[in-house]
């Protein structure tokens, strides 16, 4: 093996360092590979196919604890060109394999333009997009994976390819949504949106007006413009010094957001500004190079499970439901409890879109907490089934794809007919079933 594609065993120095994860789960892969060149990735396909192995495709192990077993897995981590490329005048970001958005952001932030990203400066971006990729200009513009122009990748036969519109648009259709089980991607494309300044921020209030903050955000959620995108959360915060002195430590509920359009959102604030006194509240004009770090997601590794679904035809009885379930008298110990709000462009089918065309659903239910040893997994698991069940009513059944739980498979994603030519796709390009991804198909 040449240089570029060093094949790693667990015998050998820098096995554990290879094999760390985001979500610090324990992988014990067969082998790993970090190439740093096509020719690198075509090389490690060719040893897991030589060596019988299985091959799984990883950036920053953000959702490494939900692939199967690794132990007749190669693990392939490309880590390709991670300076990301801007093209003004095509408004265009080229970007690497294993780059994370925090760079991409900043690069397109240096020519007055913005991704589509999501709340994580440090998920990968290659992960983001083929999981579909929902973030805070979603209901003004999408999906993420909608804005993709072309994925670069080799193939399970060691073919290397471009993919678009205009070449392999089937396999372009299933990248779009359906996950690492197609390909390894090297290369991707995407367009960038000339916003340079949004109006954007979060206002925090203690717990007990939790009933008070989610009526008043479910009402204005019923009527609000597609510019602005936003997400309510039930938190407890930790005592880090990364979290603002007055929130530190405490158990809070929350609304953040941005709008596209500054009016809109100074109409929301003054929806919120009449709720109750905030704890903390801070909203205006801010550079969207700022808005992926808005949500203030963790940037470290950290052991967390979670669990999430689709929601749908919200009533108001589900208010009561899910602060008695999560708020402060529930004794939760979620990280957060969380609605993410939907609809807009997010819910219309792009007709040129691939297998994730829209989200179906007016919310995405997600909560999360630690998982650092047997006791706080056991609380965070008692947690999410309590509050997971007072919610029950409205779940719609489906899942988001980027936001699906271990031991999902697509199913819970799509429906019927998009599984069906996704299985086509997945037996034309890898008819031996080498790759393996966190939901099967
Ligand atoms: C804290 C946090 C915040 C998040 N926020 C958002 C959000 O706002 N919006 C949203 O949509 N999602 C969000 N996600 C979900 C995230 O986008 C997905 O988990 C995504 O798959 C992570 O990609 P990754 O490369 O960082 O993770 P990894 O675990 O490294 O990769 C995830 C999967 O992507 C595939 N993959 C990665 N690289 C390649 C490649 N080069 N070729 C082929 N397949 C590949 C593989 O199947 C892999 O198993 C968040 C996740 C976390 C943990």
């Amino acid at each position: 093996m040449s240089d570029a594609a060093k094949i790693i065993r667990d015998s050998d120095p820098g096995y554990h360092e290879a094999r760390a994860a985001f979500d610090l789960c324990d992988q014990r892969p067969a082998a790993i590979c970090v190439p740093t060149t096509v020719a690198g990735v075509q090389e490690a396909i060719g040893f897991a196919r030589g060596e019988g192995l299985k091959v799984a495709n990883q950036a920053t192990g953000h959702v490494a604890a939900a692939l199967p077993a690794l132990e007749d897995t190669l693990l392939l981590k490309p880590m390709i060109n991670l300076e990301p490329s801007i093209d003004p005048a095509e408004r265009l970001a080229r970007v690497g394999a294993g780059t994370i958005w925090r760079p991409v952001v900043e690069a397109a932030a240096a020519h007055g333009l913005a991704a589509l990203h999501g709340s994580s400066p440090t998920v990968g971006v290659v992960g983001y997009h083929l999981g579909g990729g929902l973030g805070f200009y979603g209901r003004e513009h999408g999906l993420a994976c909608n804005q993709v122009r072309a994925f670069e990748v080799v193939t399970a036969d060691g073919e290397v390819g471009r993919v678009d519109r205009d070449h392999e648009p089937d396999l372009f259709w299933a990248l779009r949504g359906g996950g690492g089980l197609y390909a390894t991607v090297t290369a991707i494309e995407f367009d960038l949106l000339p916003i340079s300044e949004v109006f954007g921020g979060a206002s925090f209030w203690p717990v007990e007006v939790a009933e008070d903050v989610l009526a008043t955000w479910l009402d204005w959620t019923r009527g609000a413009p597609d510019s602005v995108t936003t997400s309510f959360r039930i938190m407890n915060l930790p005592p880090f010094e990364q979290v603002p002195a007055p929130i530190r430590g405490k158990n809070v509920v929350a609304i953040d957001g941005v709008a596209v359009d500054h009016v809109d959102g100074r109409a929301l604030v003054s929806q919120l500004d009449g709720i109750a006194e905030p704890i903390m509240a801070q909203w205006g004009p801010m550079p969207s190079a700022a808005v992926a770090s808005l949500h203030g997601d963790p940037e470290d590794p950290v052991p967390a499970i979670g669990n999430s679904t689709l929601i749908d035809e919200v009533e108001d009885e589900a208010i009561a439901a899910l602060v008695e379930a999560a708020g402060g008298e529930s004794g939760s110990t979620l990280i957060a409890t969380e609605l993410r709000q939907l609809g807009g462009a997010l819910s219309r089918p792009d007709e040129t879109g691939g297998v994730a065309d829209r989200v179906e659903g007016e919310f995405v239910a997600f909560g999360v907490g630690l998982a650092t040893d047997p006791g706080t997994r056991a609380r965070t698991e008692a947690d999410l089934e309590r509050i997971f069940e007072a919610i029950d009513p409205w779940q719609s059944g489906r899942q988001f794809y980027n936001f699906a739980i271990a031991g999902s498979t697509c199913d819970d994603c799509y429906p019927a007919d998009a599984i069906e030519a996704l299985k086509a796709i997945r037996h034309e390009y890898d008819p031996e079933g080498l790759y393996q991804a966190p939901l099967d198909l």
